[in-house]
């Protein structure tokens, strides 16, 4: 590795993924940003998106490699929810290491959820949250990656997604032209 690396970049996985250095399922990569499989899924399809650049925490982030990192969210969170089937994705980023935080480059994760199977529960005003990791084979993750990649490139799921967007927009700039 050349000059101007860091031992903490040196000794990071996620750098050492983004380098080829070891292995991954990747769902989606561009300039500044990587989307792969995570190894010990909280359920199958468990995507993770990360800075290509070695970023601990999302306030290391300049303001666009924040715009790099978020913009291929939604087509991820659209394109992982029909590859699984699922009723919802839940989107979420520890960052700290008392948030939960194990790997320090930032990530984001993309969990696709069912309805019969929801990873938050609410009882009255106690509300849990219910991650229990598994382990899936590299073929497995691979298979998978390659589902959700089918999705993202799909005409109609990109449709789908820029419809949406679309009248997300309208409606915003109805509001905006109300002065709402
Ligand atoms: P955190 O707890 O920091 O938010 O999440 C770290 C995530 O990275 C965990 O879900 C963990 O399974 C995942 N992870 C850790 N090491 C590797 C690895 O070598 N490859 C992949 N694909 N995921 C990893
Ligand atoms: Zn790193």
């Amino acid at each position: 590795m050349g000059e101007g690396v860091s031992t903490r970049q040196r000794h990071c996985v996620f750098c050492a993924i983004v380098a080829g250095r070891v292995p991954a399922s990747i769902v989606y990569r561009d300039r500044a940003t990587l989307a792969f499989m995570d190894v010990n899924p909280v359920r199958p399809g468990h995507v993770l998106v990360i800075p290509t650049a070695h970023r601990a925490q999302i306030w290391d982030l300049a303001e666009a490699e924040s715009a790099a990192v978020y913009r291929p969210l939604p087509g991820l969170a659209l394109a992982l929810k029909a590859a699984m089937a699922a009723d919802a994705v839940t989107i979420f980023s520890l960052n700290g290491k008392a948030a939960g935080q194990t790997v320090f480059h930032l990530h984001v994760h993309l969990v696709p959820v069912h309805a019969g199977d929801p990873l938050l529960r609410r009882r009255g005003r106690r509300v849990t949250f219910r991650l229990v990791q598994g382990r899936a084979s590299r073929a497995r993750l691979d298979a998978l990656a390659g589902r959700i990649r089918a999705c993202l490139f799909q005409p109609l799921t990109l449709a789908a997604h820029r419809d949406k967007f679309a009248s997300g927009l309208r409606r915003s700039r109805r509001r905006g032209a109300r002065g709402a």
